[in-house]
C-alpha cells in the first residue's frame, strides 16, 4: 500500500486531481490517499494558506500529487510552489515533454527533458526597492546546486539510454552566474564522455526548440529558463493541458502539471487532466510501479489515437470526466 498526500489545490486542480486520482486507482495498485489542501480556496475557508496538516501529511508519506495552487498576493507567501521546493528541498523540477502519438501538433516525435534547477536564481526571493523608481532582484547561481541538478540530468540521460545533454545558459551576459551554472555543467558531463554535451544560450535556444524541436534530447537548465522553455515546449506537444512534471528531493516528491490554476475555465468540468494524469503516472515511476505506470500513458494514448473523446483544448467537446473515463475504459 503506498500512502500519498493528495492536494487538490486551486481553480481546475481539485477537477483534474480527482480525475487523476481515478485513474491511478483504475491500475490496480493500492494507494491510500490522504487529502488535505493549500491555497487560496483553503485561505478563504480557514485563513491559513497552508495548514499544518499539509506539511505533517508531507512530511509523514513524502510523496505527493498536487494540483496547481494560487497564491494570493500579499498574504504572507511570495509563492506556495516556491516555498514547498525549497522547504523540503525539492531541487529537481522535472518535465518530460512528448509527443502524444494521435494527438496533431506541429511537430511530431519530439521527446525530451527538461530538468530545470528549483532552487535558487531569480527565484531566491531577494528583490528591493533601492529608492523611488529603481528595484533590484538578485540572481543567485551556486556551484552547489548547479552540480546537483546537472549531475541528476546526466544520470538521468545514462540509465535512460539518451544521448545528448543540453545546458540553457546566457553566460555571454551573465558572466559570473550563468558562466558558473555552465562550468560546473561541464564539469560534470566529463564523468559521463558517453554523453553528448552541448551548451546553448536561451535566446538561440527558443528558437532552434520552436523549428526542431526533435534535435533535443535532455536539457538541463536554470530556474528561471527553465520555467519558460517548459512552457515553450508544452505549446510544441499540444498545449499545457498535456505535460506533467515532478518536484524531486532527497527523501521526498511532489509531482504536478506544468500548467497553473486556469481561472479561465474553473468550474466548467472542462479542463484536460492529461496533464496531472501523466504525472501521477511519473509518481508511479517513482514508487516502482512502473507497469501500472506504462498502463496509464498508453491508455492515454489510445484515447488520444481514437480522437472520439477529446477535451476542448484538444479541438474535442468533451468533458473532464467524460475523457477520464474514456481512459479508464482503455487501461
Ligand atoms: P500560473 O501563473 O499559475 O502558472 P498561468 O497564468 O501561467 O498560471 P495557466 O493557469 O497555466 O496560466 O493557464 C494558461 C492558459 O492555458 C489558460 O488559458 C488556461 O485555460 C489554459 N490551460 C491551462 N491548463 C489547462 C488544462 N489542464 N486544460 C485546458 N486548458 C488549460
Amino acid at each position: 500500500m503506498h500512502h500519498i498526500t493528495l492536494i487538490p489545490g486551486d481553480g481546475i486542480g481539485p477537477e483534474v486531481a480527482n480525475a487523476a486520482r481515478k485513474v491511478i486507482d483504475a491500475t490496480g495498485v493500492k494507494v491510500s490517499w490522504e487529502t488535505v489542501n493549500a491555497g487560496e480556496a483553503v485561505w478563504k475557508s480557514t485563513g491559513s494558506l497552508v495548514p499544518d496538516e499539509v506539511f505533517q501529511s508531507l512530511e509523514q508519506n513524502r510523496v505527493a500529487l498536487k494540483g496547481p495552487i494560487t497564491t494570493p498576493v500579499g498574504k504572507g507567501f511570495r509563492s506556495i510552489n516556491v516555498m514547498f521546493r525549497t522547504k523540503y528541498d525539492l531541487y529537481i523540477n522535472m518535465r518530460p515533454v512528448m509527443s502524444i502519438p494521435g494527438l496533431e501538433t506541429p511537430f511530431n516525435g519530439i521527446d525530451l527533458v527538461i530538468f530545470r534547477e528549483n532552487t535558487e536564481d531569480l527565484y531566491s526571493g531577494i528583490e528591493n526597492i533601492k529608492e523611488p523608481g529603481r528595484a533590484e532582484a538578485t540572481k543567485v547561481i551556486t556551484e552547489y546546486a548547479s552540480e546537483r541538478i546537472a549531475e541528476s540530468a546526466f544520470r538521468y540521460a545514462a540509465e535512460h539510454g539518451r544521448k545528448k545533454v543540453t545546458v540553457v545558459h546566457k553566460a555571454n551576459i551573465m558572466k559570473l552566474t550563468d558562466g558558473l551554472f555552465l562550468e560546473t555543467a561541464r564539469k560534470v558531463s566529463e564523468a559521463y564522455p558517453t554523453i553528448e554535451f552541448q551548451d546553448m544560450i536561451v535566446d538561440n535556444m527558443s528558437m532552434q526548440l520552436v523549428t526542431k524541436p526533435q534535435n533535443y534530447d535532455v536539457i538541463v537548465t536554470t530556474n528561471l529558463y527553465g520555467d519558460i522553455l517548459s512552457d515553450l515546449c508544452a505549446g510544441l506537444v499540444g498545449g499545457l493541458g498535456v505535460v506533467p512534471g515532478a518536484n524531486i528531493g532527497k527523501d521526498m516528491a511532489i509531482f504536478e502539471a506544468v500548467h497553473g490554476s486556469a481561472p479561465d475555465i474553473a468550474g466548467k468540468g472542462i479542463a484536460n487532466p492529461t496533464a496531472l494524469i501523466l504525472s501521477g503516472a511519473m509518481m508511479l515511476d517513482y514508487l516502482g510501479e512502473k507497469q501500472a505506470a506504462d498502463m496509464v500513458r498508453k491508455a492515454i494514448q489510445k484515447t488520444m489515437e481514437k480522437r472520439t473523446v477529446m477535451t476542448v483544448d484538444l479541438g474535442g467537446k468533451a468533458s473532464t470526466e467524460a475523457f477520464t473515463d474514456a481512459i479508464i475504459s482503455n487501461l
